[in-house]
């Protein structure tokens, strides 16, 4: 049995986080492969210091001096190794990287990568586990995808047998032998290629909230984890708004039908929230609803015209409209003879009055109209499918609450029901379904 466990910036912010992992992975000695974040926030004043890497970083670009914030750095780490009193030699590492930024000879993705590194290479310590760098096994290709069967060959090649392991998550190195970083959150991607190249049996993801919220916990009081979610519904959740977790981080662990857990590192007993592909039991059968998500800020254009529904290409011509101005789009109700388009509002302003002016001369509407300050609420559930009578709950519950629905769609694999709302009800709306069904 092998579990690949990463843990996050809030996990590894300071000396009482760094105890709380050691228990965590003496609770279980398969937990043997670890990655890790740079130091998060310890409160909500603090500064991850990722960010503050990227600040020292523009300093030296526009020739200010970053000692100030290149000392808060390193002041971070020497706390908890002093704290923990642990035997590592930070201080000549240091010096050297200080020596290199002075001379413009550290790249933005090197610099930002350290705090990555500094974090595993003192887990490393504190626990007694093999430092495992993953400069030395992340291995990107030119066009910034990671090679996968090269680096997890190189993985496997690397990790001691039966015998634990710290690896910084983050970062890789490119062919040229220069390091490149993953886009931000990028550990979650480390964390789920180790876990790819390990045949791992569970890969879990440590973090500061027990599980993925069936609602965001700024709308609903405190809002209860989802014990079981499937990859598919993860991806209509975060699409819709939930973030959870680094969108790059699905694939490895899916492909190799990997489960996934999101746990709480400042609350191990919780169980989290699983992910996998199906489940074959189900651990609550009365809710059949996984989570409540949701965007604001969408815009509607909606269209009719007489006949159109014996007409061909109409459709086209509004869509190659919005392909001509690189505007996605999100949703296309339509009725027998209208038409809608559901856009987000920020891509779509700017260009707005082109766009009708040429939806008009090329798809002739009799009438063309827009609604903006439109919200996208989306219950998603794969329980809903073939279950007849639960859109009409749904409504019914809104309609009670006086909120007007501007839009209804359902993707045809029934995983969600999606409806748009004016702004001003979006939250409303996630209340009423979450109290409605969710509870
Ligand atoms: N430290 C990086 C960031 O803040 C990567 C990570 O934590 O996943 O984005």
């Amino acid at each position: 049995m092998l579990k690949v466990a990463k843990f996050g910036g809030s996990s590894m912010a300071d000396a009482g986080q760094y105890r709380k992992i050691r228990d965590i992975l003496l609770s279980d000695p398969s937990r043997r492969v670890v990655v890790v974040s740079a130091a998060g926030k310890r409160n909500r004043k603090d500064h991850k210091i990722t960010d503050l890497l990227y600040l020292c970083h523009a300093h030296t670009q526009y020739g200010v001096d970053c000692t100030a914030v290149f000392d808060m750095i390193t002041s971070r780490y020497l706390e908890i190794r002093d704290e923990l009193g642990i035997q590592l030699d930070l201080e000549t590492e240091f010096a050297a990287l200080k020596q290199r930024l002075d001379a413009k000879a550290v790249t933005r993705d090197e610099l930002a990568s350290r705090g990555e590194y500094f974090s595993a290479k003192l887990m490393a310590a504190y626990l007694g586990f093999q430092f495992i760098d993953a400069a030395n096994w992340v291995k990107f290709q030119f066009d910034g995808t990671v090679d996968q069967e090269a680096s997890y060959e190189a993985l496997r090649k690397q990790v001691p047998l039966g015998q634990g392991a710290v690896i910084p998550g983050f970062y890789g190195l490119m062919p040229d032998g220069h390091i490149r970083t993953f886009s931000r959150g990028g550990s979650d991607i480390t964390g789920s290629l180790a876990a790819a190249a390990l045949d791992a049996d569970v890969y879990e993801n440590w973090t500061d909230v027990s599980g993925i919220l069936m609602a965001d916990p700024r709308i609903v009081e405190n809002p209860q984890p989802i014990p079981e979610v499937t990859y598919d519904e993860l991806r209509e959740l975060s699409y819709s708004g939930a973030q959870v977790l680094h969108e790059g981080s699905i694939f490895p662990v899916r492909e190799k039908n990997i489960p996934l857990n999101i746990r709480n590192t400042n609350a191990p007993e919780d169980a989290g929230t699983m992910i996998r592909e199906s489940f074959d039991t189900d651990a609550d059968p009365n809710r059949f609803i996984t989570g409540i998500t949701g965007r604001q800020d969408f815009t509607i254009i909606s269209m009719s015209k007489r006949g159109m529904s014996n007409q061909v290409g109409v459709l086209r011509r509004v869509l190659s409209v919005l392909e001509r101005h690189n505007i996605s789009v999100d949703y296309v109700p339509n009725g027998i003879d209208n038409v809608s388009v559901v856009l987000p509002t920020e891509a779509v302003a700017p260009h707005l009055y082109t766009i009708l002016g040429e939806i008009q001369q090329e798809a002739e509407p009799d009438t063309l109209d827009v609604h903006d300050q439109i919200a996208v609420v989306a219950a998603v559930g794969r329980k809903m499918s073939h279950r007849p009578g639960i859109s009409g709950l749904l409504f019914a519950a809104l309609g009670e609450a006086g909120i007007n629905i501007r839009m209804i769609n359902q993707g045809p694999d029934e995983l969600n029901i999606i409806f748009g709302v004016d702004n001003r009800d979006f939250a409303e709306a996630i209340r009423v379904l979450y109290n409605s069904f969710a509870k």
